[in-house]
């Protein structure tokens, strides 16, 4: 683990904290969250990566990922060890790189099967959870301020207008995954199925601060969280 755990100044830094960063795809959850950990010296977990590495082991188990029977063994045989540095963000299965693989199209149409699942929720449940209560924390994710860390120290809720995220995600995937139009048709699937299943759906926690990026910049966004973040003595 690459975390620094470090104080800052004595007495004014906080030494443990979770700041859980939710919001629907294409937000710009990760940017952010990973220039919040780097100003914080903090670990970053990014949990929809977790989801992406079920959601590969699936299909290369060739089983369906709709099919619950069927993934409950893949998941018996997974062991997942999620990177913590926001400037080393390396994926493995079975000892295998696939960090570009998680974010090809096959497993980002598997992975809303497999994530609106229990069993698979509550398996990656204790893994997330403790590895945000590991010390200087920003999570990032659908459920962490309502299900995982509902103490978090900081939750902010980040959305986007649905025009703008889809011009985002194009821009991201180097229209691999189709044009605008269509990567903003699949926002609204994953949003659509994320927010309405039974298990964990995608909502602000009520005591969730809510941030609108779609006309601030990264720099802005960050500055906000870090400003909310400084008032609770996380610096
Ligand atoms: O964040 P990302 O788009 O990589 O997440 C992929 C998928 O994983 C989401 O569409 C959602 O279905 C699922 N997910 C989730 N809960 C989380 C993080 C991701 O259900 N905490």
């Amino acid at each position: 683990m690459t975390t620094t755990h470090s104080a800052g100044h004595p007495g004014t830094a906080r030494t443990r904290f979770v700041i859980a960063i939710d919001g629907p795809s294409g937000t710009g959850k990760s940017t952010v969250a990973k220039e919040l950990a780097r100003r914080l010296g903090a670990g970053y977990l990014d949990t929809g990566a977790l989801y992406r590495l079920v959601a590969l082991a699936v299909l290369r188990a060739g089983v369906a990922p709709e099919d619950p029977a069927a993934v409950a063994p893949v998941l018996a045989g997974l062991e997942l060890r999620p990177p913590l540095d926001p400037d080393a963000q390396q994926h493995l299965l079975s000892g295998d790189d696939v960090t570009a693989d998680i974010r090809g199209v096959p497993v980002t149409q598997a992975v809303t099967p497999i994530s609106a699942q229990p069993q698979v929720r509550t398996w990656l449940h204790d893994l997330q959870r403790g590895t945000a209560l590991g010390g200087r924390m920003v999570v990032e994710g659908r459920d962490i301020g309502t299900v995982i860390v509902p103490e978090a120290d900081l939750k902010i809720f980040l959305t986007a207008d649905e025009a703008e995220r889809a011009r985002r995600r194009h821009g991201e995937t180097s229209g691999a995954a189709g044009d605008v139009a269509e990567v903003g048709a699949d926002l609204r699937r994953r949003d659509l199925v994320d927010s309405t299943r039974a298990t964990a759906p995608l909502r602000p926690a009520d005591d969730a601060e809510h941030v609108d990026s779609s006309s601030l910049t990264v720099e802005e966004v960050v500055a906000r969280i870090l400003a909310a973040a400084g008032k609770r003595g996380i610096r």
